[in-house]
């Protein structure tokens, strides 16, 4: 079909992620090795000053983790989230949130999701709310912002903390105000197939000093002083363990890769932007699809999701791979997972449609006009359109 090859990918095959690893970033992680000190150490810290700026943040403050998961644990565990008590969480999500809750004792309660955004629906949220219930667990799905306020209305009417799975959109807005920059507890991930990537990494962003101060703890096993040594590449050799912690800190080299991407990311953010709108364009009319209903103005896309309606999606798959177009399906409803079974959960009608529906279609910074029309082209070639 083409003649262009994709790292990993056949010729001519369109994988559905594609990392972005340029000269540039290939010479920031030479330059960490360089230094000599490949642990948490000071570009650790600088890149988690470099998210803060990015993320508008002014009294607030960014722990980097070595994986989105660790950001989610810790947030977990900062909202004191315990055996007995309740997290409501959208099953259409990654295991990733529900195991966080679970890792602590906590009781995992499904909701529903909106048809619009696909994030955490308000209402079903309210369904579920009961005396045990701690905090609500938000996914703004796809880098498209759910009904945020209304949910931070909902968690102080009910006194419920809120963390937000901000997983797939570092660099999406609400109001003009970038995801994480207000609100409670906000998680990033910076894993090989994200916006940017750390190669594995992730952040938890939390709003005052004694939070910030408990999370660097937890994040290095329970040990009080090391932190700041560490920061300037040093280390503390003595010092007390105060509480049970975690392995999650981020390394030197890996905060490397971070910050290499993150000086580029509003390159990236339009790029991705631009493919997303030019599939909503080329998709608009196709009766058999449901594109996203946004013109991502406030989104930093992570994935581009279509609904195929009519029971079509498996064929539509098939049909795409024979073309060399790979697809991936986010998510399945994790309601059905075994481990799951026996969760509470509200009426889960959206969800159990949107996951036969729902597909996702390549995405990549850097993907030109020529790919983004081939693969739409193909989804409008199946319907005939
Ligand atoms: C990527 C992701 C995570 C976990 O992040 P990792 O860095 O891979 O641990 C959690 N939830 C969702 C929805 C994700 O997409």
């Amino acid at each position: 079909m083409t003649a262009w090859r994709f790292p990993g990918a056949a010729p001519g095959e369109i994988p559905v992620f594609v990392p972005h690893i340029g000269v540039d970033t290939i010479k920031a992680v030479t330059d960490a090795f360089d230094v000599g000190w490949l642990g948490m150490g000071a570009t650790t810290r600088e890149f988690e000053q470099e998210i803060e700026r990015f993320l508008q943040l002014n009294d607030r403050h960014v722990v980097a983790t070595n994986t989105g998961t660790s950001a989610l644990h810790l947030a977990v565990v900062l909202a004191g989230i315990g055996p007995g008590d309740e997290v409501i969480v959208p099953s259409f999500n990654f295991v990733a949130d529900h195991q966080a809750v679970s890792s602590e004792g906590g009781e995992v309660v499904f909701c529903d999701i909106a048809e619009d955004d696909l994030g955490a629906d308000p209402a079903s949220i309210e369904s579920v709310i009961s005396a045990r219930t701690k905090a609500i667990m938000p996914l703004h799905f796809a880098g498209i912002p759910c009904r945020i306020n209304e949910i931070y209305a909902i968690a102080a009417k009910h006194g419920l903390r809120v963390i937000e799975d901000g997983t797939h959109s570092f660099g999406s807005a609400v109001d003009g105000r970038p995801i994480g920059s207000f609100g409670d507890l906000a998680c990033f991930s910076f894993d090989p197939v994200k916006v940017i990537t750390s190669i594995d990494g992730g952040a938890l962003v939390v709003g005052d000093e004694e939070s910030l101060e408990r999370a660097r703890r937890l994040r290095l096993l329970g040990i009080d002083r090391d932190t700041a040594e560490r920061y300037k590449n040093k280390r503390a050799w003595d010092y007390d363990v105060v509480e049970r912690g975690f392995r999650y800190h981020m390394t030197n080299i890996n905060a490397a890769v971070g910050l290499s991407q993150l000086r580029r990311i509003d390159e990236l953010i339009e790029d991705r932007r631009s493919a997303c709108r030019l599939y909503n364009q080329v998709l608009s009319d196709v009766p058999e699809v449901v594109t996203p209903q946004t013109d991502f103005a406030e989104a930093s896309p992570f994935i581009y999701t279509i609904r195929v309606l009519g029971g079509m999606r498996e064929k539509l798959i098939d049909h795409l791979r024979d073309q060399g177009i790979a697809t991936g399906i986010h998510f399945m409803p994790a309601h059905e997972y075994r481990y799951y079974a026996s969760a509470r959960r509200a009426d889960m009608s959206v969800t159990t449609q949107i996951s036969k529906e729902i597909l996702t279609l390549p995405l990549h910074a850097s993907m030109t006009a020529a790919v983004v029309e081939s693969v739409a082209g193909a989804v409008r070639g199946y319907f005939g359109s």
